[in-house]
């Protein structure tokens, strides 16, 4: 198989470097995990990604799961298009952010009032800021491998771009602010309650991904999730769900619909903002209550609630609210998974296929991987050949071990084919142990 020639972004890169840091917007999007020049992107349709050079690729990535209608996707477009005359930023309140507010409470019953701002990351920061003010506390516990954006409380043991720079902490994170997050591994309750023990009446909030998707995907054990709403309530603390990935993508509520759970706050980001920068925070209408002007813990964004970012998640949400994609998701996604699998297994090369949904992560390991530390035992450098052998022919995948792919709406059974095809060929090229 003939390495995809990549000379315009080669050049844009080298340019890219001069003038951003490592030549990119988002760390892992330089691809150091797994080496190579990152394919510079130029336009986007369906299920496929074009670059500058003219290559073509299947995407799994989606933009790091906000595109699950796929790219482009007609009635966001024609939304947006519709939209863009009237103004691009008002800094005032409009008629569809509170039409998004009232799809996202009911799509996920939990939030009863939701308050909308640019980012998963603002989001996050967002709902710790509300639950200490809530609370009075200052404490964090939240779990090794998880991310939630890059605000200072939660980079202690990251997932995702921290987790693939190998980077335990970050310069720049006081360590008096540090040494208020608790960071346990992921899935152990009896943790959780030591960690409450240990800290009476200064735990402010328990935060988690309820399917983790940034140290590639973990199912949250049995109960975990449940565990973690009651042990807050019993410590009075809140539960803080991330569904910043999971949130639209696993089925119409989130993980928290799939368990029928009611978590004290909720964050979400990507697929409600339709491909375009957004995130939210919201919950219990009093916890809610609480954040300004309605109360006191002050929170705001000049571009929150933007009205092109909100159009573009209102024609996502209308899509999704049927719940009418997720089966044909699930059933895509089943196979992708299984093939991938199979073909593993038939080139003799050890792996675990995770999957939640439509997000799933090909772990090179001999056993199943069920928190950070597990996941940093997989053979990265086996991951870096699948990746680049996927890649060059053409399916472009997550760049990191620690990273989920997501499958859309606008995959069809051919490029599962085309994808399984190209599996079996990189597995089978893979090094034996
Ligand atoms: N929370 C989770 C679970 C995420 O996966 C991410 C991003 O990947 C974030 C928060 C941060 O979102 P953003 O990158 O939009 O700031």
């Amino acid at each position: 198989m003939k390495k995809k020639s990549l000379p315009e972004s080669s050049r844009l890169l080298k340019l890219a470097s001069q003038v951003i840091p490592g030549g990119v917007n988002s760390p892992v999007r330089a691809f150091k995990a797994v080496g190579g020049t990152p394919p510079f992107i130029e336009a986007a349709e369906g299920c496929r990604i074009k670059d500058v050079d003219g290559n073509t690729y299947i995407d799994y990535v989606g933009s790091w799961g906000p595109m699950i209608l796929g790219h482009a996707h007609p009635d966001v477009v024609k939304a947006l298009l519709k939209a863009v005359p009237r103004g691009t930023s008002y800094g005032a309140p409009t008629g569809a952010e509170v039409q998004l507010a009232e799809i996202i409470c009911d799509m996920v019953p939990s939030i009863e009032k939701v308050r909308l701002v640019s980012s998963g990351t603002e989001a996050a920061m967002s709902a710790l800021r509300l639950a200490r003010g809530y609370t009075g506390r200052a404490k964090l516990i939240k779990f090794e491998g998880c991310y939630h954006g890059h605000g200072d409380s939660f980079l202690v043991e990251a997932g995702s771009g921290v987790a693939t720079l190998g980077i335990p902490g970050t310069p720049g994170v006081p360590p008096e602010l540090a040494e208020l997050t608790i960071s346990l591994p992921y899935g152990d309750l009896d943790l959780v309650r030591k960690a409450f023990q240990d800290n009476p009446g200064s735990i402010a909030a328990v935060i988690c991904e309820p399917a983790a998707g940034n140290m590639g995907l973990i199912l949250p054990p049995p109960e975990f999730l449940e565990g973690l709403i009651r042990l807050a309530e019993e410590y009075g603390a809140l539960a803080i769900f991330d569904e910043v990935m999971t949130g639209f993508r696993v089925g119409p509520g989130g993980v928290q619909g799939m368990f029928g759970l009611s978590p004290h706050l909720t964050c979400l980001g990507k697929i409600v903002g339709g491909g375009l920068p957004i995130g939210a925070f919201g919950g219990r209408a009093d916890i809610m209550g609480r954040i300004a002007p309605e109360g006191d813990v002050y929170q705001a964004g000049t571009l929150s609630g933007n009205p092109l970012a909100v159009t573009a998640g209102l024609a996502t949400l209308r899509i999704l609210q049927s719940g009418e994609i997720y089966p044909g998701l699930e059933r895509k996604s089943s196979r992708l998974c299984q093939g991938l699998t199979d073909a593993a297994q038939t080139a003799g090369v050890p792996v675990q296929l995770q999957r939640c949904g439509s997000m799933f992560t090909v772990y090179f390991s001999e056993k199943p991987v069920r928190n950070f530390s597990d996941a940093k035992q997989c053979d990265l450098e086996r991951f870096g050949g699948y990746f680049n052998g996927m890649l060059e022919r053409g399916i472009y995948l997550a760049p990191s071990q620690f990273e989920a792919c997501f499958v859309s709406a606008a995959h069809e059974e051919i490029d599962i084919t085309r994808t399984l095809e190209a599996a079996e060929e990189v597995f089978s090229s893979l090094k034996q142990p």
